[in-house]
């Protein structure tokens, strides 16, 4: 019999803990306030071994999760920020979840059913992430906590209305993140919609496996992504519709590869283009229900996450646009390759590309993305 406890809910700040005698524990607390006085609250989800996944109301975000290296000592393996004001601050989207659209939409229009949406360009001509207003920008609900034998977890909810950022349809979209016993955090994305529409929901952590307390560039990890094709952009960094083939390329991470040896390649037109890695990696091992999206290692500490996805594609970004103005934790002022990104998602600009696998979500279907990230040391 399921041992499942689900918690009734109530705004107190105080912190709340969710605890017995099973080995994962969820605590509520509060993680700051906005300007306008609207409190932000953190769930933190913990194993017994320590390791432990803050997330945060403000764009449903994961503010911080602790792993152990070779040696057993917890760090933060995932930038963020201290407050809620910096969050709002600055367009990094550390951590957050992504929403309606992840990545970009060229000329920030798209059809549907012969009915043209426009949609806020906040990356010059082009759509990034939701817009100005997206999912990582908006208070999410604390709808659910509980705990059982083998995790805990958190589930937000939000609604996004008609017309929010141009998108048509009302959506109800939700976030759960369990945190095994394992150290396997899982993220499920969740919408339904009033009206046909379109969604791509994903998050949008930047990953630093050497640990917060002791930060190396992420040159030095090494990365791995089961994809023979690549979709190349154009400056915009929109997709331009063709697959390419990452064979002989600074794309071709079908094997281990250290992130630093290609990432300066000057004769590679789409490095030039990304300012570095910021392309969508279609994977080959899309047909399987929970695919691995990438691993990624530090041959320092020894950590080790491996990504995986039943979405098709994973977008490598090389936190290229980290630029020394984005205020992180710890007073930490974070720079190029302080981390990267990888996130599983369907094919950017798809909405505008018939043949790239559909973004579309109709009334009466759910639309599921789920991903877990699997944390441990390289063996
Ligand atoms: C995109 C980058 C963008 C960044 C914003 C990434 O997902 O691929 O082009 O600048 O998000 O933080």
């Amino acid at each position: 019999m399921s041992t499942i406890r689900t918690i009734a809910l109530t705004s107190a700040a105080a912190i709340m803990t969710v605890s017995g005698a099973m080995a994962a524990d969820a605590e509520r607390e509060v993680f700051g306030t906005l300007e306008d006085g609207t409190e932000i609250e953190a769930v933190v989800l913990s194993t017994e071994d320590g390791i432990t996944a803050r997330i945060i109301t403000l764009g449903a975000t994961l503010q911080s999760l602790q792993t152990p290296d070779k040696d057993g000592t917890l760090d933060d393996i995932v930038l963020g920020h201290d407050t809620p004001a910096e969050y709002l601050a600055t367009p990094q989207y550390l951590g957050a979840t992504i929403g309606r659209f992840a990545n970009r939409i060229g000329n920030a229009t798209f059809t549907l059913d012969g009915t043209e949406y426009t949609l806020e360009a906040n990356d010059g001509d082009n759509h990034l992430h939701g817009g100005v207003t997206g999912f990582d920008k908006l208070v999410w609900t604390i709808s659910d906590i509980s705990e059982d034998e083998n995790g805990a977890s958190v589930t937000l909810s939000l609604t996004s209305p008609d017309g929010a950022g141009g998108y048509p349809g009302t959506v109800e979209a939700s976030v759960t993140y369990m945190l095994d016993d394992d150290g396997t955090l899982t993220i499920d994305h969740r919408a339904t919609t009033d009206k046909t529409t379109i969604i791509n929901m994903t998050n949008h952590s930047y990953f630093n496996l050497s640990g917060h307390a002791d930060m190396r560039p992420i040159l030095g990890h090494d990365l791995m992504i089961p994809a023979s094709a690549y979709t190349p952009v154009d400056s915009g960094l929109i997709p331009t519709g063709e697959l390419r083939s990452v064979a002989e390329t600074p794309f071709d991470f079908r094997e281990p590869m250290r992130i630093g040896a290609r990432v300066r390649n000057s004769t590679d037109e789409q490095i030039m283009l990304g300012l570095g890695y910021d392309h969508n990696f279609v994977l080959d091992t899309a047909d399987d229900d929970m695919a691995l999206a990438a691993k990624l290692s530090d041959p320092v500490s020894g950590r080790m996450i491996k990504i995986y996805t039943d979405k098709p594609a994973v977008q490598f970004y090389s936190g290229n646009f980290l630029d020394g103005t984005t205020p992180g934790k710890g007073g930490t002022l974070y720079r190029q390759g302080d981390g990267l990104c990888l996130e599983p998602q369907v094919y950017p600009d798809a909405p505008n590309k018939p043949d790239f696998p559909s973004a579309r979500l109709e009334p009466g279907e759910e639309y599921v993305h789920v991903m877990k990230i699997k944390t441990g040391v390289a063996k």
